[in-house]
């Protein structure tokens, strides 16, 4: 491949694996990697890996380190992004305040710009994604749990805290009868609409004696998952098919609030649990749903404008957006 330098690299930490990736000038992928997590120790042992990779890496794409401009990490938070800072993430105690930051740069002796890693998501769609053609988006991230990001004009809103777009923890219930959110909140999106909660609500029904194609499917060996609702609605299950159906409508109640608050340009759907996502029925029926359901709550003129969409770069987003963000700020410090 004929890569534009200069080249940016994206680490994109998670839970269990960290991706690396070397993206070109242009956003196309030179090379890409992926290691286990070395969560039960300090992120030192983590991020010598990843500058290994790295070098490994460039080295196999006829490159070297002197081709590379800028890093960008992305983490999971709660984290201090102005002081590179790492607080207390759930999945990686041992990580507890590390200055990983700085850490990664003194391996790689770049600059590394660090952020959040759905934003980072956020800005791999917004850059090369199913955002490109756009201004502003925002991301919602359907997985475990539900996250997000949002992007304006090649700026992601982090908060002055870097704490914001934390889209999971809108509040679309404030019944008696809300839901609990993993936070320990009522009535919060993720709890109503991450793939753990789709479990959840499904097995519910099951439990309350609904029939379903997904009885015979359940055993020791395959407990319910959101992909197996995904299956059973595809093969025309009604139960699966209500629970998809009102996920959209819980997610529409969020994107309604969103719309109200930011108006993006585009709300992209993105994350593990995306129901086949534009290719199959279920999925464009999923999306159809979150849109009738915001439609009937915001302003006419925000329901004529709202477009909704799923995400194109799959696990890709966070190193390739990463990269994105690092060449963000490189452009602006050579610019300036
Ligand atoms: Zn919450």
């Amino acid at each position: 491949m004929n890569a534009d330098i200069p080249l940016f690299v994206g680490v994109d930490v998670g839970g269990t694996n960290i991706k690396v990736g070397i993206v070109d000038d242009e956003g196309r992928t030179v090379a890409q990697t992926k290691f286990p997590t070395i969560a039960d120790k300090e992120p030192s042992h983590s991020i010598e890996k990843a500058k290994q990779s790295i070098e490994k890496l460039l080295e196999e794409s006829g490159r070297s380190l002197d081709d590379v401009a800028a890093v960008g990490l992305g983490t999971p938070g709660p984290m201090d992004i102005e002081a590179g800072v790492i607080l207390t993430p759930s999945n990686l105690p041992a990580w507890r305040n590390a200055p990983v930051r700085d850490l990664l740069a003194k391996a790689t002796g770049k600059p590394v710009t660090y952020a959040n890693d759905a934003a980072a998501a956020s800005f791999g769609e917004y850059w090369i994604g199913s955002g490109r053609q756009f201004g502003s988006l925002v991301l919602i991230t359907l997985g475990t749990g539900v996250g997000g990001g949002i992007i304006v004009n090649d700026f992601s809103i982090d908060g002055a805290h870097s704490h914001g777009a934390e889209i999971g923890h809108v509040t679309i219930d404030t019944s008696e009868s809300a839901r609990r959110c993993p936070c320990g909140t009522m009535g919060h999106l993720e709890a109503y609409a991450s793939a753990t909660a789709v479990v959840a609500r499904c097995s519910e029904a099951l439990s309350g004696g609904a029939k379903s194609l997904l009885t015979a499917e359940m055993g020791e060996a395959s407990p319910l998952s959101a992909l197996m609702i995904s299956q059973a609605a595809n093969q025309g299950d009604e139960l699966s098919l209500s629970i998809i159906d009102e996920t959209a409508k819980y997610l529409g109640r969020g994107i309604a609030t969103l719309a109200h608050v930011i108006d993006p340009e585009v709300f992209i759907l993105g994350g593990a649990m995306d129901f086949g996502g534009s290719a199959s029925h279920v999925g464009r029926q999923f999306i159809d749903g979150v849109i009738a359901e915001t439609k009937k709550i915001v302003f006419p003129v925000l329901a004529e404008k709202l477009v909704v969409r799923y995400a194109e770069l799959g696990g890709d987003a966070g190193f390739v957006g990463a990269a994105g963000l690092a060449r963000t700020e490189y452009l602006k410090r050579k610019n300036a």
